[in-house]
């Protein structure tokens, strides 16, 4: 919660929320909200919206819903001083400077900054290397051949590393003199001896950058026969493998405005489906993809075709991401290229052959995961009993995955009939895998509270929206105790308490003390379009909810007096019940 006078609560005044959930969300006007497909779950129709005054939004599909900052720690899976600094940013508001770190912070600071300096001075020297060296000049000839010209060259940033096998290292010496420091960068290695070398040589390189676009390492790719064919840089401080996805930090917008992935294997595939026009790209840069990797694309898609290469060790990696993308909630379809000539088709190969046009049919005609592992186990020798339990066994894991009880079962049938397999006995492992598996399944989202009163969901309305006299509600319900018992009585007690503040709080600022079930409720009803209320009507809430106190205290003495018929204090109950009736009458 941004407290009142903090950074946190004078970026939340500046910041307009439509704005910054624009940037990821594509909103339309509507009513006096702002509407778009959620971004956390899959839909088709809209069911986000967004509310300028309130500053606040909510899914009623999936019932998530906060302030701009918690918008923004959800999507980008970050922190809160983290989720200020970047809805500041987004807004042009000045950061204040971090609070004083310690000497270690410091000092690993202040080497990820030299190791991503010696970074751009190495792709700068990469990309003089292929310009303007005879080396270069081979290496040019070399990437034409492959179809990469000058402006596919210059917009990747493809760069050329020499034989020589210091030429990087002479280069980046004289500036950084800490030899450790060159190691630790993992552009210079040392022999046993403590001589220090290039890492790399007489190779093309691939500057590979991270989310935000910073180089962070390299991929290199031989130019003759040399092998290993790829060397990439190792762990630094600055990169990990397993955290980063080739061409992320250009994929971005595309990825969100098309709403799916294509995933490959390594940077030149990429290049080459980017090139015919398909941004949204991604390489996990190796053939096994990560978790972090997947949770990193979860941010900006839920959906992927992934396009490896078609030999062994990229079946094997298509099977391993499916689970994994799986286990992650991700749609997945696989595209498998079919060979062009005697050749097998990686998407750099292919698109290079048959144009990008025959490349993106196929793209589009991509195949649900589920089909793709049909075909490959209809490769594996069905003739025999034993060949056919080993092509269940490689479907069924994956089967299992398919959350919707539906949707399995007409996988089922579709696996039996492709396999030729008894289908009873095919359902019937299906249902064992499926009871191992049930203690895995999400719990049901809670019923919400649309059951609650109208006259509650007014009150909600008044106290949160109705300027003119929430105030003074907000202290009639207070004297009086008026909303006990409520089904929303924790939300009503908060907005009370929040009009009553000096100053008052502001509704997220309400909803942020909630918890989840209540912040839902509360924000079903503020995106509900109803009328104003009128001090009228807020009146004879008032009165409905006097009446109700009367009659809950008429049903506690009539409790009492039949409790003990013959009690002393009999007469005194029975007084005080004529009393609550005249009341009653009264109103
Ligand atoms: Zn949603």
């Amino acid at each position: 919660m941004a407290e009142a006078g903090s950074f946190a609560d004078r970026v939340k005044q500046q910041a307009d929320i439509v704005r910054v959930v624009g940037e990821y969300v594509r909103l339309k006007k509507s009513g006096q909200n702002f509407t778009g497909l959620c971004p956390f779950h899959a839909e088709k129709s809209p069911s986000f919206a967004v509310h300028p005054t309130k500053q606040i939004y909510h899914c009623f599909g999936c019932q998530v819903g906060g302030d701009v900052f918690k918008f923004v720690m959800e999507m980008e899976k970050c922190a809160f001083p983290e989720a200020i600094r970047i809805v500041a940013e987004k807004c042009g508001i000045a950061v204040p400077s971090p609070r004083e770190r310690s000497p270690e912070e410091r000092r690993e600071n202040q080497q990820r900054t030299l190791i991503l300096e010696m970074h751009r001075a190495a792709q700068t020297f990469f990309i003089k290397q292929l310009e303007s060296t005879a080396e270069g000049r081979v290496a040019r000839a070399y990437l034409e051949d492959r179809g990469l010209d000058k402006q596919v060259i210059e917009q990747f940033g493809i760069g050329y590393v020499p034989s020589g096998g210091d030429a990087l290292l002479r280069l980046l010496r004289p500036k950084y003199k800490n030899d450790q420091l060159l190691v630790d960068s993992g552009l210079i290695s040392r022999d046993q001896s403590g001589r220090l070398f290039d890492r790399f040589r007489r190779r093309i390189t691939f500057p590979i950058a991270n989310e935000g676009g910073k180089i962070v390492a390299f991929g290199c790719r031989a130019l003759g026969d040399d092998q290993p064919k790829y060397l990439n840089s190792p762990e630094t401080p600055i990169y990990s493998k397993s955290n980063v996805l080739y061409h992320l930090d250009r994929a971005k917008d595309a990825l969100r405005r098309q709403d799916f992935a294509i995933l490959v294997e390594g940077y030149m595939d990429a290049i080459a489906v980017a090139r015919a026009g398909i941004s949204n790209v991604v390489a996990s840069c190796g053939t096994a993809l990560a978790e972090p990797q997947i949770k990193l694309l979860g941010r900006f898609t839920k959906r992927v075709i992934v396009n490896y290469d078609p030999d062994s060790a990229g079946q094997t990696a298509t099977e391993r991401s499916i689970a994994l993308l799986l286990e992650q909630d991700f749609e997945v379809k696989v595209l498998a290229l079919p060979p062009v000539g005697d050749k097998k088709a990686d998407p750099d190969l292919f698109i290079r052959e048959k144009g990008a046009d025959a490349y993106l049919k196929l793209l589009k005609e991509s195949p649900p995961y589920v089909d793709y592992l049909i075909a490959r186990a209809r490769q594996m020798d069905l003739a025999t009993g034993e060949g056919k339990l080993r092509a269940v066994n490689f479907l069924l894991p994956y089967v299992q995955k398919i959350p919707n009880r539906l949707l399995r079962s007409e996988w089922a049938t579709r696996i039996a009939q492709q396999l030729r397999i008894d289908e009873p006995v095919l359902r019937a492992q299906l249902s064992k895998a499926a009871t191992e598996r049930r203690s895995e399944l999400k719990a049901q989202p809670e019923l919400l509270g649309r059951v609650t009163k109208p006259v509650e969901r007014r009150l909600i309305r008044m106290l949160a929206d109705a300027e003119d006299f929430k105030t003074e509600l907000a202290l009639r319900l207070q004297q009086e105790r008026l909303y006990g018992g409520m089904e929303a009585e924790r939300i009503i007690a908060a907005l009370i308490s929040a009009n009553l503040a000096q100053p008052t709080l502001a509704t997220s600022e309400v909803a942020g003390t909630l918890d989840d079930r209540d912040r839902r409720l509360l924000f079903e009803v503020l995106f509900a379009e109803e009328d104003p209320a009128t001090w009228e009507e807020a009146e004879s809430c008032v009165a409905a909810l006097q009446r109700r106190q009367v009659e809950r205290a008429v049903a506690d003495v009539q409790r009492d007096i039949e409790a003990q018929p013959a009690g002393a204090n009999l007469r005194a109950l029975l007084e005080r019940k004529q009393e609550l009736m005249r009341r009653l009458a009264a109103h």
